[in-house]
């Protein structure tokens, strides 16, 4: 449809990458050929130790750079945190929020990722808000039940197609080499965007990137990036490796 959106293929590099490693970003750039651009938007996460470092590398190669995560106020006394500003200021343009291990670990709520994606909207940048089932949950049938209560709890009223993507990682598939079958994955995102319907109103729902995380790799992403409402990947492993990622990257 006409509607349909510019895929995104973003890389979280999650608590991996030093200053070395900036030799995989300049093979993303490499790769990021006139056709490959024409097809899909790229983005890296890297930590937030080499943000500035990226984003003054990938002016003009047109790779996107985005942060793992944000703190929900603007400054103050939070030792070891990073405000949405200070990414903005750093050249990101995207902040993940509410990735399952900032859920797990950092015991993160929809309502702490809601506050996240407000202060990321703030500072200009687009939120990438993640949601997806644990293994018990889909095992009891209730994925759809807690996909659409993440979806509600976790994006703001203010989202719209520029500073929202919503990133559908159901937790058993990440790191695990295991990927829910297309027709399950194509349940999910029909559910997302029609959520999205409501969250963000009917002109600006079809619009909005619907990415799939969890396992995506070079023999599996032709087949998920396929899948209707899915326009593109939140790659974990495979986006260290440049090669990798900018084949899932082609498989669009
Ligand atoms: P994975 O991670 O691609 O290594 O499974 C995805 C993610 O956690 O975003």
């Amino acid at each position: 449809s006409v509607d349909r959106p510019r895929p995104l293929v973003a890389g979280n590099w999650k608590m991996n990458g030093l200053k070395s490693s900036a030799k995989v970003l300049t093979e993303i750039h490499a790769g990021y050929t006139p056709g490959l651009k024409a097809k899909v938007e790229l983005a890296v996460c890297p930590p937030a130790t080499l943000l500035s470092l990226f984003a003054y590398a990938s002016v003009g190669s047109r790779v996107a750079i985005g942060g793992q995560d944000c703190h929900a106020k603007e400054s103050g006394a939070f030792t070891g945190n990073l405000s949405a500003e200070m990414l903005a200021d750093a050249g990101a343009t995207y902040v993940i929020v509410g990735h399952s291990e900032r859920r797990e670990y950092h015991k993160e709520r929809d309502i702490d990722v809601c506050a996240k994606a407000v202060a990321a909207h703030r500072a200009g940048l687009t939120a990438i808000v993640c949601v997806g089932e644990t293994r018990e949950e889909r095992e009891a049938g209730k994925t759809l039940a807690v996909v659409r209560k993440q979806l509600r709890g976790s994006i703001p009223v203010d989202s719209n197609s520029h500073n929202l993507v919503v990133a559908y990682e159901p937790v058993w598939a990440i790191g695990t080499g295991l990927t829910p079958t297309v027709a399950d994955v194509a349940e999910v995102h029909a559910l997302i965007r029609d959520e999205l319907r409501r969250l963000v109103g009917k002109s600006e729902a079809p619009k909005v990137r619907i990415l799939y995380g969890g396992s995506v790799k070079p023999s599996n992403a032709a087949e998920l990036m396929a899948v209707d409402n899915v326009n593109g990947a939140l790659v974990g492993g495979a986006s260290l490796v440049a090669a990798d990622f900018l084949a899932i990257a082609g498989a669009y």
